[in-house]
């Protein structure tokens, strides 16, 4: 069954993720070479824990840290760690956080000092088709309406799209009903109504779309090791245009001023 909420609940749900994006804006000038991961991870919980809120990734089915920090090849669930980022790394950064009993879920992908076009280009696509799958999340489309538009951009720019990793509905819960593929046909899938919350959320993939799994039963890597990009936005349904709960902008000024 996939949850509706009120407007107060969204209000809620929406306080979780902007406390989320203020963290990720607070760790976005740290993304600098000779910096470690675990580092960026202990000033995203601090900063959590200090404005009332719960790192929502910690401890769920067990994953250890406060961020899924993924870094080029690493498409998600990376697990932070001594590794350190060098100039022209790309460093995907998904964050949780559990306030008021409702969960924000939003990532960005940064890069680290100078990258190559190539990169650029492949965060830009990401992030555009994140934006074109939001601008389906309306009243009446469908779930597989937001994935064939997220599909159809990155493979139009000859990127591939992860598939077995894929967006969901989310609230009280960190993944709820329904999944939120990055792919699909147009008119297929569940009926998106007002008021459900969902996160959307493509992984793209510069080479190839096949991906596996670390020993470490967490990190995401792509198989031919070419960076990926991630960005995720949480959203609430509504009848003309969706309303964006996580916010880019806060992280984006941080960075233009860096
Ligand atoms: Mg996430
Ligand atoms: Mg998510």
């Amino acid at each position: 069954m996939i949850e509706i909420k009120t407007d107060e609940e969204i209000e809620l749900l929406r306080k979780s993720n902007l406390l989320l994006s203020a963290t990720l804006a607070n760790v976005a000038p740290l993304m600098k070479p000779g910096i470690t991961t675990l580092e960026i991870d202990r000033v995203a919980e601090e900063y959590i824990r200090d404005h009332g809120g719960v790192p929502g990734f910690k401890g769920y089915s067990g994953f250890p840290n406060t961020l899924c920090i993924s870094v080029n090849d690493q498409v998600v669930h990376g697990i932070p760690s001594n590794r350190v980022l060098q100039e022209g790394d790309i460093v995907s950064v998904d964050c949780g956080v559990f306030m008021n009993g409702f969960h924000g879920d939003s990532a960005y992908t940064f890069a680290v000092g100078e990258i190559s076009e190539e990169l650029q280009n492949l965060i830009r696509v990401t992030r555009e088709a994140l934006f074109l799958g939001i601008a389906k999340a309306v009243a009446g489309n469908r779930i597989g309406d937001i994935g064939h538009a997220i599909q159809e951009h990155a493979e139009a720019n000859r990127f591939s799209v992860v598939r077995e990793m894929v967006g969901h509905g989310v609230g009280r819960n960190l993944h709820e009903e329904p999944e939120v593929p990055n792919y699909g046909r147009p008119g297929t899938g569940p009926m998106l109504r007002e008021g459900m919350t969902i996160a959307i959320e493509p992984m793209i993939n510069l080479g190839r779309r096949q991906i596996y799994q670390e020993r470490d039963g967490w990190t995401i890597r792509t198989a031919d090791h070419k960076p990926s990009a991630h960005f995720e936005h949480s959203i609430a349904v509504r009848a003309t245009k969706a309303d964006v709960l996580s916010d880019f902008e806060i992280i984006d000024k941080v960075l233009n001023n860096n």
